[in-house]
């Protein structure tokens, strides 16, 4: 491939697949937490927590296919049951990861209704849950309305490096951290990403379109250069290709792209190495700053970090932004203050001489 590889997004006019991941919270940073992630040309998406789910609309609730509940303190899990009441009977899976005891914690919320009219609905909602534990094992099982959310198909499964969802254009990895309680911090990334180049589509007479889902699709599956692909030409026409002739004349790769999210840990001396492998060179990390370092010890005994740590842990990590929220109530109306310590920590974090994060 003789594209050159520098970032695509970099030169205007030139990439035509935009970031894959569009990651936003879905309350105000002090409010309780929760991430969205959406993604480009796919009716999809994943949720990071499940605390108050109310901004998110049903139809974007539907999409959801997995949902990772980083541990079951209210503000993080409260959010199951509007959930649960949009997708009741509809026929879908969602998968929901938590970290150890989760199983019991889902079965519990569940056994909280009445469910005698939910084996005559026409459709079978399936709700599959897994609890991660420290040691890389994990439980699972599942709960069918067809069967009254019955528990089944009870597992025991090893998750390798905290992957717990693998695709082709995507991995979903898990670091349990130490909350007073086990708390999963997470990473979702894109083993690679394919540019398009839209010079490249033109010398070929194509046009871009959602059919360059399925393109890079086959590039990340590794697919042969002559596996067949169809493209769009201007007009609504239509035009199959050579993957290899697509791949020469009109892709490059580049590094994936990677967004982190740890809600809620007690201080770097316990987490930070943790923390820092994980969101190591992500884009983005959601981080939580509830604490000004002033109070660095509430924090501590809270089982929380404060604004300063996730800045120094964001710069060690080194990734491309930070993102503070989850802030505590006890700071209200100096949210400013708390987003803007986390800023300065992570900025002078880069910049300075890198020291160990573990203050
Ligand atoms: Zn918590």
């Amino acid at each position: 491939m003789d594209r050159p590889a520098a970032p695509a997004t970099l030169i205007p006019g030139q990439p035509t697949l935009k970031p894959l991941l569009h990651p936003r919270l879905i309350n105000t940073p002090d409010e309780d937490p929760g991430l969205l992630v959406e993604f480009l040309f796919e009716r999809r998406a994943l949720l990071f927590d499940l605390g108050d789910l109310a901004p998110v609309p049903p139809r974007t609730l539907l999409r959801v296919t997995h949902a990772f509940v980083t541990h079951a303190h209210m503000d993080h899990f409260a959010g199951f049951d509007r959930l649960l009441r949009v997708c009741l009977g509809r026929e879908k899976a969602l998968h929901l990861f938590g970290p150890e005891g989760f199983v019991d914690r889902v079965a519990g919320r569940l056994a909280g209704y009445t469910w005698n009219l939910a084996p005559g609905y026409a459709n079978d909602f399936v709700i599959a849950a897994t609890a991660l534990h420290a040691d890389g094992s994990a439980m699972s099982a599942e709960f069918h309305s067809r069967r009254a959310f019955a528990r089944e198909a009870e597992r025991e499964a090893r998750v390798e490096n905290g992957v717990l969802l693998r695709e082709d254009a995507l991995t979903v990895r898990a670091a349990v951290l130490d909350h007073g309680t086990p708390c999963l911090a997470l990473r979702v990334e894109e083993p690679a990403h394919v540019n398009v180049w839209k010079s490249g589509l033109e010398a070929l007479g194509l046009t871009t379109g959602p059919w360059l889902r399925d393109l890079k699709r086959a590039v990340l599956r590794g697919e042969p250069d002559d596996t067949p692909i169809r493209a769009a030409r201007p007009g609504d026409g239509e035009a199959v290709l050579p993957l290899g002739r697509l791949r020469a004349g009109a892709l490059s790769t580049t590094p994936g792209q990677a967004i982190a999210y740890v809600v809620d840990a007690g201080p770097p001396s316990r987490n930070g190495g943790r923390i820092v492998d994980l969101a190591r060179g992500a884009e983005a990390l959601f981080i939580e700053a509830p604490f000004l370092d002033a109070d660095a010890e509430l924090a501590a005994q809270r089982n929380h970090l404060t604004a300063g740590q996730a800045g120094r842990l964001a710069a060690a990590a080194g990734v491309g932004r930070i993102v503070p929220f989850h802030f505590s109530p006890r700071y209200a109306g100096r949210e400013a203050e708390l987003a803007a310590e986390a800023e300065t920590a992570f900025r002078e974090g880069l910049v300075g001489p890198r020291g160990a994060p573990d203050r």
